[in-house]
């Protein structure tokens, strides 16, 4: 039996979102932004059977209300029209096929269930496997394949509807969450945090001076980190600043932005995490939120574009969630451990001791 009553969200419509199939001029292909990883990491939950372990959560849909706490009408509204035409871009780098509106609704939708669920103590902690993703989103355009801002959208929904006020937000997608940020930058009562690779995407978002302003001026925590950055940065990074900052916060509910491209074989980034990472990685999370907030735990999918490894990342990390271990083995793992330069260096540690220094600012 597992330890934890894990929730897990997911639909196969999320399955059906068209991504255009490329963002870029280019040959046509499948792009970068396409279902295969997620099915996969799905697939390999179903094989190992320890989706059969999870509490299956059936999302619903955002309402317009719910999307409209974050996003403007007019963009709403483009993104219905376009969506039941054609398809078209909601703005940068997020083109979409016809439908788009509808799967983009429930993909929200599934992130809210999972906090409602989670909120409401039916389960311990839950996975919403959604797509399409939403980190990148803003108010009034979609960016870096991102249409409506799951996250954001469910934390506003848990803010009015829930009475739940202090949410911490934890963001290891190695693109910066640039919309998680805006939604709450001055907010005094969500500590939005994001490690993500310097300056990758988008371009000039993310860096450690970003730190939140007004009410919620040393709220938001960046933490850039060098290209190359391995399991010793990470661990460090969220044992030094991540962990220390949700301490002092003291969040009613962590969520955490699970993009799982910061992966050694990721095409778009350039880390060199490995499952065994990102399951302790989870650890933390898991063993915070016990802390700090009955175990009030959520993560929500955002990017990872590896097929092959995204699936045994993810599959390390639900069975974190749900506190159990199937028989399966990442055959990559050696291989990852193995490469040079895996534990901290000289540089890293100087990008994360920048960050480590607004610590004193949390209130
Ligand atoms: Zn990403």
């Amino acid at each position: 039996m597992p330890k934890r009553k894990t929730g897990f969200v997911f639909d196969e419509l999320y399955m059906w979102h068209d991504s255009g199939g490329g963002s870029f001029p280019t040959q046509p292909s499948a792009g970068f932004e396409n279902p295969e990883t997620k099915r996969r990491f799905y697939n390999l939950l179903a094989a190992t059977r320890l989706l059969d372990n999870l509490e299956s959560i059936r999302p619903r849909p955002a309402s317009e209300v719910d999307l409209a706490r974050f996003h403007t009408h007019e963009y709403i509204e483009l993104i219905r029209q376009l969506s039941a035409r054609r398809g078209g871009d909601a703005g940068e780098l997020t083109p979409f096929a016809a439908g788009a509106f509808e799967i983009a609704m429930l993909s929200a939708g599934g992130v809210m269930t999972a906090v409602e669920e989670v909120v409401k103590g039916a389960i311990d902690n839950a996975y919403a496997l959604v797509r399409p993703p939403g980190h990148h989103a803003e108010p009034n355009r979609g960016r870096g394949f991102c249409i409506f801002a799951n996250i954001a959208v469910a934390l506003m929904y848990a803010r009015a509807r829930l009475a739940v006020d202090r949410i911490a937000v934890v963001d290891w997608d190695v693109h910066h969450g640039n919309g998680t940020q805006l939604a709450f930058y001055e907010n005094p009562e969500v500590l939005t945090i994001s490690i993500h690779q310097d300056n990758l995407y988008p371009m000039g978002s993310g860096a450690v001076s970003e730190n939140g302003s007004g009410p919620g001026a040393g709220l938001n925590l960046n933490i850039p980190m060098p290209p190359g950055s391995g399991v010793g940065s990470y661990l460090a990074a969220f044992e030094r600043v991540v962990v220390p900052a949700l301490y002092k916060f003291k969040p009613e509910l962590i969520v955490v932005a699970s993009g799982l491209d910061a992966n050694a074989y990721d095409p778009l980034g350039r880390m060199m995490l490995h499952s065994e990472c990102y399951r302790r990685l989870t650890n933390m999370m898991v063993r915070g939120a016990s802390d700090l907030c009955a175990g009030r735990l959520v993560l929500a999918h955002e990017g990872g574009y590896a097929e092959s490894y995204v699936p045994f990342c993810g599959l390390a990390i639900v069975e974190e969630l749900a506190g159990l271990r199937t028989e399966v083995c990442d055959p990559y793992l050696e291989l990852v451990q193995s490469r040079a330069y895996q534990e901290l260096q000289p540089h890293q540690e100087t990008a994360i001791e920048r960050a480590r220094e607004l610590l004193t600012r949390i209130k």
